[in-house]
């Protein structure tokens, strides 16, 4: 059985061990040492990384309760490796220290949520970019602030982190987390005041250490709610990115970077008038051009107007100059939205079907007026209409 370093101590980052198996499979060489500080995937955290001399470790699994540290295109640096032999371990500890910030930061969160609002942490995932937290219950907006400021004021106390192996006696009388039937003597992780908690990974030692922790969504998930959270390191890098493209958009705009949320909204609404005085000054102009279209049997018209409204609006405006019907296309060659509006009892419906199944069009409509959009040239089109 393989001493677990890690459970000692988590700021073990190099030591030696020996190996005491090893074998093949796939391509990857998986070696079992006598002890080791490489922490193997388990409870929703991926495993550690690093080298056993000079192997590089991509992965580490407990397989039937003994530890394997994975290693691939290991030929070349595998001689004289046999049972007994000692090697250098040493680990990732930049890529540890930030997944036990964010597995502490974890706890503290599930704890805190379980104390006000009696749920459970149901799914836990702690992969290189995101942490995810599944409880059985529904957090609103509110709920998740409060949440979010409790948390981070429990880092501010540096609260000692303790993780312990209770006698059977103890266990009895300590209500805590996670409660699942394992074969391995149980290990608490306990947070005083906050959190007491099944686990098997290493821990900070303060809660100081964690630095911050920062709720970067949540939404309802399978009857409770998915929470995705970010610790020390990574909340940082998240913070400066989102800081960053704050800064990005209060130099495009020259606005400051507290006020970058109105100076946006502003633009918007400019741009909705904009939008709306241009498409009052589009369909004017429409009207102008209407007026110099003579009276005919059919009109069939292309314009640049890209919504059905004021294209609908515009054929409405020439209808009473056509006979038989007025077609209206807006758009350009390939992408046109149309409008057929006739003022007789000629048979818009018929005549839109057969459009639509030649230029793959789409669309329909009652009584006098059909519109849809289409796939077609403007000289395909035209035609088209020439032949009715
Ligand atoms: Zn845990």
């Amino acid at each position: 059985m393989t001493e677990k370093l890690y459970d000692q101590n988590s700021y073990i980052e190099e030591f030696d061990c020996k190996v005491i198996s090893l074998y093949k499979e796939s391509g990857d060489l998986y070696i079992e040492t006598d002890r080791t500080a490489f922490f193997p995937e388990g409870g929703g955290q991926l495993s550690d990384t690093g080298y056993l001399g000079n192997l590089y470790v991509k992965d580490v699994q407990n397989k039937c309760g003994k530890i394997f540290h994975i290693v691939e295109n290991y030929e070349e640096n595998v001689e004289n490796l046999e049972i007994g032999t000692v090697l250098h371990g040493k680990i990732d500890m930049k890529r540890r220290f930030s997944f036990m910030q964010q597995h502490s930061g974890e706890h503290i969160f599930s704890g805190i949520v379980h104390k006000l609002y009696g749920y459970d942490n149901v799914g836990f995932h702690l992969g290189l970019e995101t942490v995810t937290l599944d409880f059985n219950g529904v957090l609103e907006y509110d709920d998740v602030c409060k949440v979010e400021t409790l948390v981070n004021e429990t880092v501010w106390k540096n609260l000692e982190i303790k993780a312990f192996y209770p006698s059977e006696e103890e266990l009895a009388s300590i209500d805590y987390r996670s409660k699942k039937e394992i074969d391995e003597a149980l290990r608490l992780v306990e947070i005083p005041g906050v959190d007491i908690c099944a686990c098997c990974a290493p821990h900070v030692k303060t809660t100081g250490e964690i630095g911050i922790i920062e709720v970067v969504s949540f939404e309802k998930y399978k009857g409770g709610t998915r929470l995705s959270i970010l610790c020390g390191d990574r909340a940082l890098k998240d913070i400066r990115k989102k800081l960053d493209q704050n800064k990005q958009i209060g130099n495009l705009l020259s606005a400051k970077e507290t006020e970058t949320f109105a100076m946006v909204q502003k633009v918007k609404n400019d741009c909705g008038k904009l939008n709306f005085e241009l498409g009052a000054a589009r369909l004017e102009n429409l009207r102008l051009k209407a007026e110099q279209i003579e009276e005919s049997e059919k009109i069939v018209v292309f314009c640049s107007l890209s919504d059905t409204a004021s294209l609908r609006e515009y054929a409405d405006i020439l209808s009473h100059k056509a006979k038989l019907f007025v077609a209206a296309f807006g758009g350009s060659d390939d992408d046109y939205k149309y409008v057929i509006i006739t003022q007789s009892d000629y048979n818009v419906s018929s005549l839109c079907k057969e459009l639509n199944s030649r230029f793959s069009g789409r669309g329909g409509g009652r009584g006098n007026i059909v519109q849809g959009s289409l796939k077609g040239s403007e000289k395909e089109i035209n035609s088209f209409f020439s032949e009715k």
